[in-house]
């Protein structure tokens, strides 16, 4: 039995966090697979180590000193070598790093450095192997992940070692040239470390509790989620809730191994349990998430025109301005398209005179002002009455709804309200919903 235990930037910032680690760690003996962000904030003020990182790299490219920076940087690690009494040769390491930003290296390189000296100080640390994951973690040449070679890549190293730390956030080309996943990605290298091994169970040890009910700074005291699917949380991720890695989910999925939220400065708390379903009865609403500022077309066609060949023009044309959507709806004779103002507010007259033209339809309105609030919940699918209970509380609070949408797996419900209804709707949906 395997638990892959990844630690986030908070959990790795200091000395004194790293003894926090070594604790859980070491209070488990089925914690074999250890993989870290690079060092987090210490307090409030404090700079993520990766922040700096990228920092530095524009330094460079716009030829601006970065001794300064780089010694910033360096003293991180130095001190916590120093307080934990560790072997890495930190300063021999920065030469290295020096050596090659001055050779021309890439952003990428200079960035997953973070999480790769962390990693080091860490295997020092534990007493465990250190795996860099520019040698396991395999991209194919079009930035996707080769799954397979990593998988096996992963899998021979634990073989071989038994009790290993893996940097996260990172991997490489075949050519070794190294490749980052996307912010916060050290929670998806953990995910396929746990999928590579097979894991009993994937630990992610961060500075909350687990998943709460609502975003804190928009209602009180949320409660905490126990349980939530892998399907409701995908729901909740994408709509905001900013927990984890949106592409964590993915590889422990099929072979539903468990993903655990737990808080590293607190670690008795239970925490949140992320799986396949669940058998806790739970909330009829798991979760309340939202983005603001989306913006709508509505596209209303010529009497005559053929609806298929509309929609087909209208969608052909976000393509062609490369505008993801979040939405669509269809009526008998609109059309409505929802997608990220960010995506579009610079482009709007393009977009809609492009529709008009290939389109051939008589109108097209255009509204910014559109917030999405999704309530998710394993235990609405099924059940009479539960839209209708979601959408009085918009009705007795007095907002008024924009847009409505379901999925057919009817565990998500997306009501689109002004943006300065935004924070109201999700207040009056948790006092109703959360249990009392
Ligand atoms: N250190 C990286 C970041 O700040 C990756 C991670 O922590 O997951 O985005």
């Amino acid at each position: 039995m395997i638990s892959v235990v990844k630690f986030g930037g908070s959990s790795v910032a200091s000395s004194e966090q790293f003894k926090k680690v070594k604790n859980i760690v070491l209070a488990d003996e089925k914690r074999s697979i250890v993989v870290v962000s690079a060092l987090g904030k210490r307090f409030k003020q404090d700079n993520k180590i990766t922040d700096l990182l990228y920092l530095l790299s524009a330094h460079k490219r716009y030829g601006v000193d970065i001794s300064a920076m780089v010694n910033m940087i360096e003293e991180r690690y130095e001190e916590i070598k120093n307080d934990l009494s560790l072997h890495v040769d930190v300063k021999k390491e920065f030469e290295i790093i020096a050596e090659n930003i001055k050779k021309g290296a890439s952003e990428e390189y200079i960035v997953s450095r973070g999480e790769f000296l962390c990693a080091k100080l860490m295997a020092d640390y534990l007493g465990y192997e250190f795996v860099d994951s520019a040698e396991v973690v395999v991209f194919n040449y079009d930035g996707t992940l080769n799954e397979e070679v990593t998988a096996e890549r992963i899998k021979s190293k634990f073989e071989e070692y038994k009790k290993l730390v893996i940097p996260g956030f990172y991997g490489a080309y075949p050519t070794g040239e190294i490749k980052l996943f996307s912010r916060g990605g050290s929670d998806v290298t953990g995910s396929i470390v746990a999928m590579a091994v097979s894991a009993e169970r994937y630990e992610n040890w961060t500075d909350v509790s687990g998943i709460l009910m609502a975003d804190p700074r928009i209602v009180d005291n949320p409660e905490r989620v126990e349980e939530v699917t892998y399907d409701e949380l995908r729901e909740l991720s994408y709509m905001g809730a900013s927990v984890l890695h949106e592409e964590t989910v993915m590889p422990v999925r099929e072979l539903n191994i468990p993903i655990y939220i737990l808080n590293t400065n607190s670690p008795n708390d239970e925490g949140t349990k992320i799986c396949k379903e669940s058998d806790k009865n739970g909330n009829l609403v798991t979760g309340i998430a939202g983005r603001k500022n989306f913006a709508v077309f509505t596209i209303t066609k010529v009497v005559s025109a053929d609806k298929l060949s509309v929609i087909r023009d209208v969608l052909s044309t976000f393509k062609k301005f490369n505008v993801k959507l979040e939405h669509i709806h269809t009526s008998v004779d609109c059309f409505t398209v929802v997608c990220a103002l960010s995506d579009v507010d610079r482009i709007v007259y393009d977009v809609i005179a492009e529709i008009k033209k290939v389109a051939g339809v008589v109108s097209v309105d255009f509204d910014d002002d559109l917030a999405l609030v999704a309530v998710v919940g394993r235990n609405m699918a099924l059940q009479p009455g539960v839209s209708g209970r979601i959408f009085s509380i918009f009705g007795k609070n007095n907002i008024n709804i924009k847009t409505i949408s379901q999925g057919t797996k009817e565990i998500n419900i997306m009501v689109g309200v002004s943006n300065q209804d935004f924070e109201k709707s999700i207040r009056a949906i948790y006092k109703e919903v959360a249990s009392k």
